[in-house]
C-alpha cells in the first residue's frame, strides 16, 4: 500500500491511452512520410493518416474536417484564435470580452492584444464560478469582435452556460471562441449546436500524446478567418505553417475516436469515484468546502478547501504517493493563491488550503480508497500541529485576532 503511486492530476495532463500509442507507432519508422510531400507514396500515406485523424477529431466536436487546424496544443490554439481574429477583423473593431478565470494561455494572449492597441474586458464570475449573462451582454459594444469564454475551468471543473453565451454572440453578431481544453473528449459537445465559431483544445488532456492540438475554425455561417501567427509553407490552409506531427496527429485522432466510444462509460464510472472521494473526505473531516458549483462541473474533478490546512504542506504529507494540485501557484518569490479561486471570492487562506483532485480513465477504486485514507490522516495530522486550528476549536474568532507583524 505504501508504495502505491496515485495519479489524480489528469487536468494537468492525461496518460496516453495505449490504444492511441499503438495507432501511432507505425508512423515513426515504417511510414515516415511528410504529409506535405505530394510526389511519392510516403507522403500520400502520411497525408491519408492525417486526413483520417482530422475526420475523427471533427466528428467528436460536430465539425467538418475542413474546420480543423492542427496546432502544437491548446496554448497555440488560443493564441492563433485570439490574435488571429484580432488581426483579421481589425477594421471591424478592437474589443474582446473574456473571463477573469480563463487559463493563462487566454489571459496572457489578451494582455498581448492590449499592448497592440486592443481593448479587453475581463468579466468577473460569481461565487460559484459562473459568468453573469446579463453582464456579458451589457459588455458588448459596437467595436466588440470576439467573446472568448472557456468551456470548463481547469481548476474547478465548472462548466459555463455555453449555449446561452452562443445565443448572445449570435444576437449581436460577435464571434464566439472557446478554450475547451478540459471539456473535449470528456463530455458530449457540438460546436454547431452551441454556436461556437472557434475552439481550441489539445490531445494530451484527452488521453492522446503531448505536443499536438487543434483549433476549430467555422467555415460556414459564419465563415471565419484568422491571420496566421506562424509563416512558412502555407500548411493548414495557410493558417498554420509547419510540418505536421504525423504520429502525434494519428494518436490524437485515435484518442478522439476512443473518446466517442468510451465517454459515457468513463464519465459514469469516474464521477462515481469522484463523488465517493468527496463524500468520504467531507464525512471524515470537519470544515471541508467544495469550490465552485457542484452540479455544472466536469465529472472527474473536485476542488476542495480544507480550512486552516495549508495545501502545499498537506501535499508534502503524501507527496511521494499521490499526485494532485494545490490552489497555490509558485511565482518567483512566493506562493500566490490561485487567481481562479480568488475570483470566486475565496480569501487567501481558503485558496491556499485548496487541493484539486482530477481523476481519469485509468483511476482505480483502490486508489481512491488510499487517497481518502491518506488525506484524512494528513489533514488530521496538520490540524493537530496547528495553533490556529486549536484556537479555532476553542472558539476564538480568528478574524478578530490582531496578528503581530514580523
Ligand atoms: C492545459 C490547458 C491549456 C494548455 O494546453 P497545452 O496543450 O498544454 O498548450 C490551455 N487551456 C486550458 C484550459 C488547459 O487546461
Amino acid at each position: 500500500m505504501d508504495n502505491m503511486k496515485v495519479y489524480l492530476d489528469n487536468n494537468a495532463t492525461t496518460p496516453t491511452d495505449p490504444r492511441a500509442v499503438d495507432a501511432m507507432l507505425p508512423y515513426f519508422y515504417q511510414m515516415p512520410g511528410n504529409a506535405a510531400s505530394r510526389n511519392h507514396p510516403f507522403g500520400w500515406e502520411a497525408e491519408e493518416a492525417v486526413d483520417y485523424a482530422r475526420e475523427q477529431i471533427a466528428k467528436l466536436i460536430g465539425a467538418s474536417s475542413k474546420e480543423i487546424i492542427f496546432t502544437s496544443g491548446a496554448t497555440e490554439g488560443d493564441n492563433l484564435a485570439i490574435k488571429g481574429v484580432f488581426e483579421m477583423y481589425k477594421r471591424k473593431g478592437n474589443h474582446i470580452i473574456t473571463l477573469a478565470t480563463e487559463h493563462k494561455a487566454v489571459l496572457d494572449t489578451c494582455k498581448a492584444i492590449e499592448k497592440k492597441g486592443g481593448e479587453v474586458t475581463y468579466l468577473k464570475v460569481n461565487r460559484e464560478g459562473f459568468v453573469d449573462l446579463a453582464e456579458l451582454e451589457a459588455a458588448i459594444k459596437p467595436n466588440t469582435i470576439l467573446i472568448s469564454i472557456m468551456f470548463a475551468n481547469n481548476e474547478t471543473g465548472l462548466i459555463q452556460p455555453m449555449k446561452e453565451i452562443g445565443q448572445i454572440c449570435e444576437k449581436h453578431g460577435v464571434l464566439f471562441m472557446s478554450d475547451a481544453t478540459q471539456a473535449v473528449g470528456k463530455i458530449p459537445l457540438n460546436v454547431k449546436e452551441l454556436g461556437i465559431h472557434l475552439m481550441a483544445f489539445t490531445s494530451h488532456k484527452m488521453y492522446g500524446p503531448k505536443g499536438v492540438g487543434a483549433l476549430y475554425v467555422s467555415r460556414k455561417s459564419p465563415r471565419v478567418k484568422v491571420t496566421a501567427q506562424i509563416d512558412g509553407g502555407g500548411h493548414e490552409r495557410g493558417m498554420r505553417s509547419g510540418t505536421l506531427n504525423v504520429p502525434g496527429i494519428v494518436g490524437f485522432g485515435k484518442a478522439a475516436e476512443i473518446a466517442m466510444t468510451d465517454m459515457e462509460e468513463d464519465s459514469k464510472r469516474v464521477s462515481k469515484l469522484r463523488d465517493k472521494l468527496e463524500a468520504a473526505l467531507m464525512a471524515n473531516l470537519e470544515e471541508v468546502y467544495i469550490n465552485g458549483n457542484k452540479e455544472h462541473r466536469m465529472p472527474h474533478v473536485t476542488n476542495l478547501s480544507f480550512k486552516h490546512v495549508e495545501g502545499e504542506g498537506l501535499m508534502m504529507t503524501f507527496n511521494q504517493n499521490i499526485a494532485v494540485s494545490s490552489g497555490s501557484a509558485c511565482t518567483s518569490a512566493s506562493l500566490e493563491p490561485s487567481y481562479v479561486l480568488k475570483a470566486l471570492g475565496l480569501g487567501d487562506d481558503l485558496a491556499h488550503s485548496s487541493i484539486r483532485f482530477s481523476l481519469g480513465r485509468f483511476t482505480k477504486e483502490e486508489e481512491i480508497d488510499y487517497t481518502i485514507e491518506s488525506l484524512t490522516k494528513g489533514v488530521t495530522h496538520m490540524r493537530n500541529l496547528s495553533p490556529i486550528w486549536e484556537m479555532y476549536k476553542e472558539g476564538v474568532d480568528l478574524d478578530a485576532v490582531v496578528w503581530s507583524e514580523h
